[in-house]
C-alpha cells in the first residue's frame, strides 16, 4: 500500500496545504516549525500556481500540479507526520505558532497566566509575536509528543513519481 506520492524537489521552505488539511498545517508548524500557508478557502487554481510544495489529499490537484507536490493517500494522521519525518525533518528543533505560523518566544509563566487570566502550571511558556496567543506545556503538548513517537515507529511508504 502506497501511503503517499510526491513529485518534484521536496522543498520544505514554503508549503501550501489544501483546504482539507488544517490539522496538518497546525501540526507542521508546531512540530517542525515549518512555514505553512493554509486557508480553508484556498482555491485549486492557486494551489496549481504556487511554486511552494503543495500538500494535498486530492488526486486531481496532485496530477494537475507541475511543481513540487505531495499527495497523502492514507487517512492515518500518524502516517502523515511519519511522511514528514521520513524527509529527514527533525521534530521539536524549531517551532512556530500553530494558529498563525508566527514566531514563538519564551516568556515567564507568571506573565502567561496574567495574559490568559488564570494560573498556568508549566515549566515553559511561550507567546506568539504575531498573534499574541500564549502556549505552555500541557496535556495537548504531551499528546503531540506521543503522536510524534507513534509516527517514528510507523512504517510509511512514500513513492516518488515523475
Ligand atoms: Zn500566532
Amino acid at each position: 500500500m502506497v501511503d503517499c506520492l510526491y513529485k518534484g524537489p521536496l522543498r520544505l521552505d514554503c508549503i501550501y496545504v489544501d483546504s482539507m488539511l488544517g490539522w496538518l498545517a497546525r501540526l507542521l508548524r508546531i512540530v517542525f516549525g515549518l512555514r505553512v500557508a493554509y486557508a480553508p478557502d484556498l482555491d485549486d487554481a492557486e494551489l496549481l500556481r504556487t511554486e511552494c510544495l503543495v500538500v494535498t489529499r486530492d488526486e486531481e490537484v496532485f496530477r494537475a500540479r507541475r511543481g513540487p507536490a505531495l499527495l497523502l493517500r492514507t487517512d492515518d494522521h500518524v502516517k502523515w507526520i511519519a511522511a514528514f519525518l521520513s524527509m529527514g525533518l527533525p521534530p521539536f528543533v524549531k517551532t512556530a505558532c500553530p494558529i498563525c505560523g508566527g514566531e514563538l518566544v519564551e516568556i515567564d509563566c507568571g506573565e502567561a497566566g496574567r495574559i490568559v487570566g488564570h494560573v498556568v502550571y508549566s515549566e515553559k511558556c511561550w507567546r506568539c509575536i504575531s498573534c499574541g496567543r500564549v502556549y505552555w506545556v500541557g496535556s495537548h503538548w504531551r499528546g503531540i509528543r506521543s503522536l510524534v513517537e507513534a509516527a517514528r515507529r510507523a512504517n510509511v511508504n512514500c513513492v516518488h513519481t515523475g
